[in-house]
């Protein structure tokens, strides 16, 4: 079976919509990370989570594609930084629901948006909302790292603070996927000293949030402990995630229609 949808014809894509397929939409971002790694980070690590986690459920006997990534997402609080690409919430919004729209008009109906960036997360749990109540679409929606947050706990190093951006986490999976893109030399730890009511960190939030750019937070963009990244380490915590999201991927194959998650026995 083909990973990618992109490489079907239409006329394989007719014969693929009779099995249903789970169709995995990777929704990154294209923004500064630190000095030590490259823009693209967010749309490139979600795409190989994404196109692993499709190979994964294929040897699982699973039908799933991925979609192209979505590159670009909401980042204006990197937008100080250059390279950064970012567009409106609205934008959006209003592009994954036409992209959705569009697979769902031809019956590709069991839809995975896969989030690779924060910035994003609140705009698409909103987007499944909008599609179930003025469209009538069943979606499903997570950020990558949702799936393996308990591992991601015991898999650090770091003390809280060391996994936010361009950090012990991203750097350790970039070094895993493309090595040749980090530049080590440049990596350097920066916590931050906040307020325990904001969120310090991936795994623990405080209560409260405010809007606050990166230029304000970091000199050289990044946030948490990229230093104690390694290759290895970012290869083990890659398969924790793809295999978790082909975990998913397995069973969301079998949810009933309407995608509730709640099983009509
Ligand atoms: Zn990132």
């Amino acid at each position: 079976m083909k990973t990618h949808l992109g490489n079907y014809s239409w006329q394989e894509v007719q014969e693929l919509i009779k099995d249903d397929p789970v169709v995995v939409l990777p929704v990154g971002a294209f923004e500064q990370h630190g000095k030590h790694l490259p823009v693209k980070v967010d749309e490139f690590l979600v795409g190989s989570v994404a196109e692993e986690s499709v190979i994964k459920s294929h040897k699982k006997n699973i039908n799933a594609v991925l979609t192209p990534v979505v590159w670009t997402g909401y980042s204006p609080h990197h937008l100080d930084f250059p390279g950064t690409i970012t567009i409106q919430e609205e934008t959006l919004t209003n592009l994954i629901i036409e992209i959705v729209e569009s697979l769902v008009h031809n019956k590709l109906e069991r839809i995975l948006i896969l989030n690779g960036h924060g910035g994003n997360a609140n705009i698409l749990k909103n987007v499944v909302q909008v599609l179930r109540y003025k469209k009538n679409i069943y979606t499903a929606f997570a950020s990558y790292w949702d799936f393996a947050l308990k591992e991601i706990a015991e898999w650090r190093k770091s003390e809280t603070g060391g996994i936010m951006h361009a950090c012990e986490m991203e750097t350790s999976l970039m070094l895993n996927r493309d090595e040749q893109t980090v530049q080590m030399n440049k990596a350097k730890d920066h916590y931050l000293n906040r307020s325990k009511y904001l969120a310090a960190d991936l795994l623990s939030g405080g209560p409260i949030s405010v809007a606050a750019s990166f230029k304000e937070l970091s000199e050289n963009g990044s946030i948490g402990a990229p230093t104690l990244a390694t290759k290895e380490r970012g290869e083990d915590l890659f398969n924790k995630i793809t295999d978790s999201v082909s975990d998913f991927l397995v069973e969301f194959s079998k949810w009933p229609k309407p995608l509730t998650g709640e099983k009509n026995e």
